[in-house]
């Protein structure tokens, strides 16, 4: 009986929804924690993991020797490479593809990469809509390479100092 009197006067005089309002008004003039994205960004870890690239040398030349360690080493069985020899007697990929859509971003692959060649960015600022997009081939990591190359240098030497 006690109960349902207290439950009437709680509903009959709106407790609730002045308890509410005094939590939003606590919040109405309090320092604002969200961020207007993707104007305003929080800032990454120095160690983020994100979309992968395929890095040249200086003179252009392709760093990846096609040894395969990093598709032998993926756990989730996301890259795939075919090599042939060429010309001059060197091997190089005829084919290098990440199925980012199996990728879970590990890291093992650069890890396991003796020529820096395969490397994670900072970028997470990418899609797909269709089926397929987000299967990167070797045309599409060497682009991205080559468009971040400075940042990935100077991100790989920072890396290198650290350790
Ligand atoms: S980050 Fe990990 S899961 Fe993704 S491609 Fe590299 S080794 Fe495979
Ligand atoms: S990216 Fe590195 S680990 Fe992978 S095949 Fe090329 S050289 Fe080998």
């Amino acid at each position: 009986m006690v109960e349902r009197v207290r439950d009437f006067l709680r509903s009959f005089l709106l407790i609730e929804l002045f308890q509410g309002l005094a939590v939003t008004g606590r919040h109405l003039f309090a320092r604002k924690i969200t961020l207007q994205y993707p104007e305003e960004k929080t800032p990454a870890s120095p160690r983020f993991r994100g979309l992968h690239a395929l890095r040249r040398y200086p003179n252009g030349e392709e760093r990846c020797i096609g040894c395969k360690l990093c598709e032998a080493v993926c756990p989730a069985l996301a890259i795939t490479i075919e090599t042939a020899e060429r010309g001059d007697g060197t091997r190089r990929t005829t084919r290098y593809d990440i199925d980012l859509t199996k990728c879970i971003f590990c890291g093992f692959c650069e890890e396991s990469c003796p020529v820096d060649s395969i490397v994670e960015t900072h970028i997470l600022e990418y899609h797909g809509e269709r089926r397929g997009e987000l299967y990167y081939t070797k045309e599409m990591l060497l682009a991205v390479g080559d468009r971040y190359e400075a940042e990935i240098a100077r991100a790989r030497a920072a890396d290198a100092a650290y350790r």
